[in-house]
């Protein structure tokens, strides 16, 4: 071990080699990281390409102030958001980050969190040396146990509550007990929303903001835009917290191709987003069969998963459909199903059920 490294990363593995190499199969059926099954249609792919040769000067940097997509984002975001309100990440990932950064180091705080949830708050924050305090869920709906949520509050030095509508892996959407319990907390936590399946769920807590300053909202380009390969997330928030976020973001953290891509999105997000229906309808399909799976329990859900428990050895199950090139995500305590194009959600159920039988 490098004697120079901080001890307390010995314990943390990189991200990719936790469980997204897949560079070994030959064109698997990817329904483990929750992605639209769809790339950019071929005559976006030619508008962006047009747009990097006529438009984008390799030798320049970006527009470091990113008005342009802020402005774009803000009317997509609603109307009474301006870019004043809006701030871009290298996925939303990075705008996490930059939330810890603002808030809890240097022994300012903790994170709360409602397990299963999105594994980056707790890594994130962990990589930081930001303490994670950690409550459950019901194992019957996955609504936060918000007593213990509110004893940890009461009892912690809790500077950041973090919760998913609709959570991932679980599917849920916030129900409005727990709405009401975010709204009853102090201005000095920080409430993160992260939507990052909006498009999906059609439920947005957007309409709150303006009236709750300690209230931020996360979003990506990662999921239904179909933007995964381009990195782009943005969050929505108070003007004095988007204020501290640039103040931590890299310059230029944005590429130019990266920004051209988010902006064509969101200019023919019409088009782009057609096929959020088909995925719901799929997602509907597939719930219907996976039922008729014995030793499977299922749970309804607002985004493009479907989340499900078994009393099988489910590390051997997903070993086993990888091993026939599908891939699904063994999380939570259950598996997390991505739904794919119908193609995949065929052979991904046949499998399944092979596993299963
Ligand atoms: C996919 C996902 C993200 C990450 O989005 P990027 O913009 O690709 O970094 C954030 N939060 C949740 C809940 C997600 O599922």
């Amino acid at each position: 071990m490098l004697e120079f490294i901080r001890s307390d990363l010995a314990e943390f593995a990189a991200y990719n080699t936790q469980h997204t190499d897949n560079s070994h199969l030959d064109h698997p059926d990817r329904l483990d990281v929750n992605e639209n099954p769809y790339d950019l249609p071929d005559e976006l792919k030619q508008k962006l390409a047009w747009t990097w040769q006529n438009e984008i000067e390799s030798n320049r940097y970006p527009d470091g102030g990113y008005l342009a997509l802020k402005d774009a984002i803000a009317q997509y975001a609603g109307t009474q958001f301006t870019n004043s309100n809006i701030s871009v990440g290298n996925g939303s990932d990075e705008l996490i980050r930059s939330i810890l950064m603002c808030t809890c180091l240097n022994g300012e705080g903790s994170i709360l969190v409602a397990n299963p949830t999105f594994s980056m708050y707790g890594i994130l924050a962990k990589t930081l040396g930001i303490p994670v305090v950690s409550v459950d869920r019901s194992p019957k709906n996955f609504e936060i146990d918000l007593q213990a949520a509110q004893n940890a509050i009461d009892t912690q030095a809790i500077r950041v509550v973090f919760v998913v509508h609709p959570n991932s892996p679980t599917g849920n959407a916030l129900t409005s007990a727990e709405i009401a319990w975010l709204k009853s907390l102090p201005q000095n936590i920080l409430v993160v929303i992260d939507e990052a399946y909006f498009e999906f769920s059609q439920t947005t807590l957007a309409d709150q903001l303006l009236e709750r300053p300690n209230w931020i909202i996360l979003r990506t380009f990662s999921k239904a835009f179909r933007l995964a390969a381009h990195r782009v997330g943005y969050a929505i928030a108070h003007p004095e917290m988007i204020e501290a976020l640039e103040k931590m973001r890299l310059p230029f953290n944005l590429p130019s191709f990266s920004i051209a891509a988010a902006r064509l999105a969101l200019a023919e997000r019409d088009s782009l987003l057609e096929v959020v229906s088909e995925i719901l309808e799929q997602r509907a399909i597939v719930y219907q069969k996976l039922e008729q799976l014995p030793n499977l329990q299922l749970w309804q859900s607002a985004a493009n998963f479907i989340y499900a428990r078994s009393s099988h050895d489910l590390e051997q199950l997903t070993e086993q459909l990888r091993q026939q090139r599908t891939i699904i995500r063994h999380t939570g305590g259950g598996l997390r199903i991505t739904i794919g194009t119908p193609d995949e959600n065929v052979r991904m159920f046949d499998r399944l059920k092979n596993a299963l039988t």
